[in-house]
């Protein structure tokens, strides 16, 4: 990859340098520029998950092994980015290849319950403090919706409350509050990390309220991590009004064995999962108190169904096993959460001393680039220089072979070598070196 353009009169203003690295992000790629034309043809923006949109064209990707991803134009990454945090194991885990091989090669969808779902749950419940019992979905969306049906049922209320800025899955996204896409569930709305809001907001509810939907960290609203007194607020003013707390730690359960949750102390009374739970395999799952989830159990007449024809798919049952039974154990955990806390805490230490407005919040192995100064507790509107800023800090590190997530994600994944979390650093730092004079003074 070439080096990092020296400054030039062309890109002594921010709207230049964005310019010539979007000119030079497109001149090196034309390979995933035609795939995009054809992709055009047939999907709207040519594009079938909406985060892996952006101008001019997205990167297709053709290949990857450990943590080094190869696009459709031979350029190699090093994956920073981790699939959103479903790639924890790396795309060439051997134990997880394995695993989901052997079950395929005993029989694809073979309509019936099996060993390995049990194995998993088995693991599900023993590792994380709120999940008595659980059901597995396909994907994190699945999950939250379960989980909100289960709420309703159970509490026989109709509303639920979220934290503008959340994210839980395609048909809850609350990054600018309601959205046309999500379902239609009357929903109330809560600012994240305000603790006395909030229990004015529940109390506010009172018996309408069913369930209070929240991320122990905001993943795709930036890495914002909430304050245990928020949580705790959270957790004792749904006991005290009756609604139903739900962690969605579809990301966030990588960051102890029994999630963030076991890591703040704080119980909710049911916890949705997803990304990394089975090795990278497609996969959701809701669980939580006995009580609630046995709304679903069959056995009782009048139970509630929860359908799904790939729920207990054989794959991302025996990668599950795998994935939650054999690797991301013990030690393995607590180190890749102090790795990701001492990367970030150099990240910063970086920006520091460049006295630039840029800085990364999040917690363990999951970051995201902030391009402002100053504690960041809530997610906000970016000002049209900060989106600027973002997506230069993006292309930069692209040309320097990093590959992070367009809105400045990091997401570590275990196969990543202290050296390259090194290469990253120096990355930085030289984007600062370069760029300082078009990302403002620290404030
Ligand atoms: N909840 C959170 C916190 C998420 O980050 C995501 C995915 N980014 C989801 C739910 C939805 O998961 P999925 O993409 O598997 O539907």
């Amino acid at each position: 990859m070439a080096p990092l353009d020296r400054p030039s009169p062309q890109n002594s203003n921010l709207e230049g340098a964005l310019l010539e690295a979007r000119a030079a992000y497109a001149a090196a790629r034309p390979q995933s520029a035609a795939l995009h034309e054809a992709a055009r043809r047939v999907m709207p923006g040519g594009n079938t998950r909406t985060v892996l949109f952006w101008s001019p064209f997205p990167i297709s990707m053709a290949r990857g092994e450990g943590a080094m991803l190869w696009d459709a134009d031979g350029h190699a990454y090093t994956d920073m980015l981790g699939e959103y945090t479903a790639g924890l194991f790396g795309h060439s885990e051997k134990r997880i290849l394995d695993a989901a091989r052997a079950a395929m090669d005993a029989g694809i969808n073979l309509a019936g319950a099996g060993a390995r779902e049990v194995r998993f749950a088995e693991l599900v419940c023993a590792r994380f403090p709120s999940i008595d019992r659980v059901r597995f979905t396909n994907s994190g969306t699945e999950a939250n919706i379960m989980a909100l049906s289960a709420a309703r049922a159970f509490t026989r209320r109709a509303e639920i409350m979220v934290a503008k800025g959340g994210y839980h899955g395609g048909v809850m996204t609350f990054a600018y509050g309601q959205n046309p896409v999500n379902l239609p569930v009357p929903t109330r709305f809560m600012t994240y990390n305000d603790a006395d809001g909030a229990i004015a907001a529940i109390r506010q509810a009172g018996d309408k309220l069913a369930a209070v939907l929240v991320e122990p960290m905001l993943g795709s609203g930036g890495c914002i991590p909430a304050s245990r007194e928020f949580l705790a607020a959270l957790r004792a003013t749904c006991t005290e009004t009756g609604a139903v707390l739900i962690f969605d730690e579809v990301m966030t359960s990588r960051h102890a064995e029994g999630g963030l949750q076991q890591r703040l102390g704080v119980t909710p009374d049911m916890t949705t999962l997803g990304k990394y739970i089975a090795g990278g395999m497609n996969i959701g799952a809701f669980g939580g108190k006995a009580e609630i989830m046995d709304v679903f159990d069959a056995h009782r007449p009048g139970a509630l169904p929860h359908a799904g024809t790939f729920n207990n798919n054989v794959w991302s049952m025996a990668a599950g096993c795998v994935a939650l039974g054999e690797m991301f154990r013990g030690e393995v955990v607590e180190a890749l959460f102090q790795r990701g806390e001492s990367l970030r805490g150099s990240l910063n230490a970086a920006c520091a001393q460049a006295g630039v407005a840029m800085q990364f919040t999040g917690a363990g192995s999951m970051m995201t680039a902030h391009f402002r100064t100053g504690p960041i507790t809530t997610p906000y509107a970016p000002t049209p220089e900060e989106e600027q800023r973002r997506e230069l800090f993006f292309l930069n590190m692209l040309e320097a072979g990093f590959y992070l997530a367009r809105r400045g994600m990091v997401a570590l994944s275990l196969p990543l070598a202290p050296s390259d979390l090194d290469g990253f650093g120096a990355a930085l730092r030289e984007f600062l070196t370069l760029r300082a004079p078009l990302l403002g003074r620290a404030g």
